[in-house]
């Protein structure tokens, strides 16, 4: 997913519209159990300012998570939009790490890492397939989603105590 510059760098085009779509790495989602279900869609437009290239843009993709609360695997969609800065890697010394910057040191610049973390950062802390999934039950395992089971219903998911606790506090302050 590389943005080539050397027309922009050249000075003979202002802006320029890019347009990719290719697959993701399901590296970067393994640990969180997840997996791209469709290719990354990324489009947008770099524009020239002063020394640095500014690159504006949405991304969309597909994921398949795993619901934190009843196991099963889900379709979730992604759509961010960002901004960017693409710059020569010279001038490196000048940014922060917290910057959204990407370094370049020939006429192309590699995105792909910076927008596969942003698909990386909008996958919600705890999944859920949906947000009244009622997840397993604790006595005999099974989905409360597609079947009620006669277990008694003691609240035994530590989750939900943590959840109480939370909630006691904030009456508090
Ligand atoms: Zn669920
Ligand atoms: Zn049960």
């Amino acid at each position: 997913m590389k943005i080539n510059l050397e027309r922009q760098r050249a000075g003979s085009r202002d802006s320029q519209e890019f347009y990719f779509d290719i697959p993701g790495n399901d590296g970067y989602l393994k640990e969180l159990g997840g997996k791209y279900r469709d290719n990354l869609e990324v489009k947008g437009l770099v524009e020239k300012s002063g020394e640095h290239y500014l690159l504006r843009g949405q991304v969309k993709t597909a994921l398949e998570l795993q619901c934190s609360r009843c196991l099963e695997r889900f379709y979730y969609p992604v759509a961010v939009q960002f901004h960017l800065n693409l710059v020569e890697s010279k001038y490196q010394a000048e940014y922060s790490r917290d910057e959204d910057v990407v370094f370049f040191s020939s006429d192309e610049a590699e995105i792909q890492p910076y927008i596969e973390g942003l698909v990386f950062s909008a996958i919600p802390l705890i999944p859920l397939c949906r947000p009244d999934c009622k997840g397993l039950c604790q006595q005999c395992g099974i989905n409360r989603n597609l079947v009620q089971c006669q277990c008694r219903d003691e609240n035994t998911d530590p989750r939900w105590d943590k959840l109480k606790n939370l909630k006691a506090g904030k009456e508090v302050t």
